[in-house]
């Protein structure tokens, strides 16, 4: 019997009525499986004896001691016992408000077992007013003490024993059979106890080796099977056809050599990179990590043609039907030339139009489309889609993700990304990924000059920025609203827009955020790109991908209200070309700790990747690739920024033993088939794969 079985209702539990039930509930308890996975969040050592004098003011003990007298303070009903006890290092005065009646209880010579917290010196004597006690008897063990006691998150009436007592009856009553679930050479191999063991170790481990093992057991168990998991995946998607070997560049070079610029090195080596995994028999599944500006597009693209010159399709998802469209445009711009047919298809491509492009699709008459995700909704289907490309990966949701890929069948898969993911991510949420990273700039770049501006001084920055539309140059602004609000002080792109058409009379100004329908947003930006609007008034949609290199000069007013990676992609919409350019940060007076942090390190850093190790620090990994959302890293013990070695560990076992075995058919292995058939780990995490 599985953990994952044990689907008794709580009520079942002696103890549990319906109070107790609902607060369990507010826990997402609601069956014993629950229950018994409600790890500790933390454990108290209550096994480690400290003297009174090692006590230290706001600190806490854990001691033995006697009690030697009784003392009161305060009158009438502020009345206050105090309790005096002594071991051979000094005294400890307990202080019992409320708890008067503890003077039969703590009579005089009886020996406890304290745990104290908030240790204060008071009247020059030691003084504890938070604590708890048993007495020490000779002949029974104590309840709470003398072990490592499990600290739980709580909800309404629950209390520590209470649930300390359900997770014991449960333990006892339903986990007897429990199943094992690694295979016990890997258990010995890591010195791992036995799923019971673990169990029963982790909730009233008897000391900490025993609740070393026991955590190590059950990390190790959910990272195996999670790469057991994604492990499977790959195995499916091992590439069927051989024929895709030494495929044909014959359409690279004649692209390249139309090019009024030289690749970098670093864009030469991820095409390199990319050829040498399409040629080899295994699916690729790389990542390109390329700070914004760093032509990671134009490495997309030159990556589709060897698959479309064999004969196959290429899908480009870009996360906004905004920068789909642009990178849509691009492609054309340099494919149809060279007979590349190109298309591009989103939500909006509606009607009659949708029906001849989706036929022409299926049919194979388009060799490259790019779009939004909804190249991968339902009635999308392609004749022989061999590379899907995924700009700006880490917008993307986990689930629309593997949609795509289960789409693409046995499709290659190439992942960009300006934000670098950690490795505990890409082993975790992609299995196998391999990276190339692009880390040279193109030629000529020049470092964009950032200033931090406080607001009210926005007339400097004005003046500068006249300066620049004389030379010819464009500029962004960007707010954090769309239009004014009620319930926020802040600019809105919508009103500013009025108040920079005043100032900047004689210049054309455009405005660009979520709410402008799409067919007007394109225009708009079609315009800004060609040069006929000066100065572009935005919300953070122009946040992604937007690429045109005369603009020069970014103003986002509230900086301190966007994220740091938010922020380093708004900035990485200039310096995109040969000339010098800049960013305004203006800020307001009401600036948060973190706020402040954020706007010196854009000041201070330019590099992308130093800037997501700053965000990392500030926000810690699972908000990085959009992964918290999704729900994909509900581990109910494993934690990745901590268990990175155990990760490395349960991965190599795990694809180790899916080498040999990839069905799980072995007889050693037959539990473990059992479980990922009938009750799949992380399988609520996995969108169906139709
Ligand atoms: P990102 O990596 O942010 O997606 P883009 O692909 O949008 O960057 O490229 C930024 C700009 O640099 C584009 O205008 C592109 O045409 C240009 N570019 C790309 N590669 C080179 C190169 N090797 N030399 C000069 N300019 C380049
Ligand atoms: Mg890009």
């Amino acid at each position: 019997m599985f953990l994952n079985e044990l689907d008794q209702p709580i009520n079942r539990i002696k103890g549990i009525g319906e109070n107790t039930a609902k607060d369990l509930s507010n826990l997402g308890i609601t069956k014993v499986k629950h229950l018994i996975t409600h790890f500790p969040v933390r454990w108290e050592d209550r096994i480690t004896i400290q003297t009174i004098n090692r006590a230290r003011v706001n600190g806490f003990i854990n001691t033995k001691a006697q009690v030697i007298a009784h003392d009161f303070i305060g009158f009438g009903r502020k009345k206050t016992l105090k309790v005096i006890v002594q071991d051979k290092t000094g005294y400890l005065t307990l202080i019992c408000f409320g708890r008067n009646f503890l003077e039969s209880k703590l009579s005089i010579g009886t020996k406890l077992y304290i745990y104290g917290t908030n240790i204060q010196y008071k009247y020059s004597e030691l003084q504890c007013s938070s604590f708890e006690f048993e007495e020490i008897k000779e002949d029974s063990e104590p309840q709470n003490f003398n072990k490592l006691l499990p600290i739980y998150s709580l909800s309404g009436k629950l209390t520590h024993n209470s649930l300390r007592k359900y997770i014991k009856s449960a333990i006892t009553t339903y986990c007897i059979g429990l199943s094992n679930e690694l295979p016990v050479n890997i258990q010995n191999k890591y010195k791992l106890c036995s799923k019971i063991e673990a169990v029963n170790s982790i909730h009233f481990p008897t000391n900490h080796q025993e609740l070393e093992v026991a955590q190590n057991t059950l990390i190790f168990e959910e990272l195996f099977h999670l790469q057991i998991v994604t492990g499977q995946k790959n195995i499916r998607g091992q590439k069927s056809v051989k024929d895709k070997r030494n495929l044909p560049t014959n359409l690279q070079e004649r692209l390249i050599s139309k090019l009024p610029f030289k690749l970098t090195p670093d864009q030469k080596s991820a095409i390199t990179d990319v050829l040498i995994d399409m040629n080899s028999e295994s699916k690729m599944n790389r990542l390109i990590q390329g700070d914004v500006g760093s032509g990671k597009t134009l490495v997309a693209i030159l990556s589709a043609l060897p698959i479309i010159e064999a004969g196959g399709q290429v899908a480009l998802m870009a996360p906004t039907e905004l920068l789909a469209k642009q990178h849509s445009e691009k492609a054309y711009e340099l494919l149809h030339s060279i007979g590349v047919t190109t298309g591009f298809l989103s939500g909006n491509v509606k009607g009659k139009g949708r029906d001849t492009f989706l036929n022409e699709l299926e049919k194979g008459n388009i060799n490259l489309v790019v779009g939004t995700h909804a190249l991968f909704t339902q009635d999308v289907k392609y004749k022989k889609l061999d590379l899907v490309i995924v700009d700006e990966q880490h917008r993307f949701g986990v689930n629309q993700r593997l949609s795509l890929i289960n789409k693409g069948n046995n499709a290659d898969i190439l992942l960009m990304t300006a934000t670098p993911i950690p490795r505990t991510l890409t082993l975790t949420v992609f299995g196998d990924l391999d990276v190339s990273n692009i880390k040279t700039m193109p030629k000529g770049r020049k470092t964009i000059e950032t200033h931090l501006t406080r607001i009210g001084n926005e007339n400097k920055v004005y003046d500068f920025l006249f300066n620049e539309l004389s030379k010819g140059r464009q500029i962004y602004f960007v707010y954090p609203l769309i239009e004014q609000s009620e319930k926020i002080d802040l600019k809105d792109a919508e009103s500013m827009l009025h108040h920079l058409m005043n100032i900047f009379k004689g210049y054309t100004l455009g405005l660009i955020h979520s709410k402008i329908p799409e067919e007007e947003k394109e225009q708009t930006m079609e315009k800004f790109s060609k040069g006929s609007i000066d100065i572009l008034v935005a919300t953070s949609v122009v946040e992604v991908g937007v690429d045109v290199p005369n603009a020069t000069v970014m103003v986002i007013e509230h900086a301190e209200r966007f994220g740091l990676s938010a922020l380093h992609q708004l900035r990485g919409r200039v310096g995109r070309g040969e000339h010098q350019s800049y960013c305004f940060l203006i800020y307001s007076n009401i600036l948060t700790d973190d706020g402040k942090k954020r706007l010196m390190i854009m000041k201070d850093v330019a590099d992308g990747f130093e800037i997501s190790k700053e965000d990392l620090k500030i926000r810690g990994p699972g908000d990085i690739v959009g992964v918290k959302q999704s729900g994909f890293m509900r581990f109910s013990i494993a934690n990745l920024s901590r268990d990175i070695d155990i990760l490395e560990k349960a991965r190599d076992e795990a694809f180790k033993l899916l080498k040999e075995d990839p069905g799980l058919l072995n007889i050693e292995n037959s539990k473990l088939r059992e479980l990922h058939t009938n009750y799949p780990p992380f399988s609520s995490n996995y969108v169906s794969m139709g």
